[in-house]
């Protein structure tokens, strides 16, 4: 899509450091990353959100994912790897991406990305896990 960095990466018009491609998917070097081999999994077609994203494409991207996140640990001598999609809150680029960030621990990500909350009690964790069953079941029934 014109006007999209993502699309423009994957048609090879502006430079990445492509880690891998194929007829799906590209996975490049985010170029600010929380560490070294931080890495960007796309589809080639433009897709902006999450929900824009077919069950079976998600789960080629998932499976993607999960082999870097495996090579990371050999190839960059990884501990381990945090992945991560921002759907439309905190997305900065409208083209669906999965981020693969190899860890090591106490490389310090951990308090920096999830500031805790507290529910107010037992019936705000239950009036929260009510909402999310049904609104799942939905989902599922639609
Ligand atoms: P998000 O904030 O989850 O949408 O992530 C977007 C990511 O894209 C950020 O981590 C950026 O650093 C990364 N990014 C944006 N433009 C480029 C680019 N031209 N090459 C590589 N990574 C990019």
């Amino acid at each position: 899509m014109t006007g999209c960095i993502f699309c423009q990466i994957i048609a090879g018009t502006i430079p990445a450091s492509i880690v891998f491609e194929n007829s799906t998917l590209v996975v490049f070097l985010d170029h600010r990353p929380l560490f070294p081999g931080h890495c960007l999994l796309v589809p080639r077609q433009h897709l902006a959100t999450l929900v824009d994203v077919e069950p079976e494409l998600f789960a080629l991207l998932s499976a993607q994912a999960r082999q870097l996140a495996i090579a990371m640990e050999e190839a960059l001598e990884a501990q381990g790897a945090f992945l991560a999609i921002n759907n439309r809150v905190s997305q900065s680029v409208p083209h669906v991406h999965i981020h693969v960030v190899p860890r090591t621990k106490g490389d310090g990500l951990k308090g920096f990305f999830w500031p805790r909350q507290k529910y107010r009690g037992p019936e705000h964790m239950e009036e929260v896990r009510s909402k999310l069953e049904v609104g799942l079941r939905k989902l599922q029934q639609s």
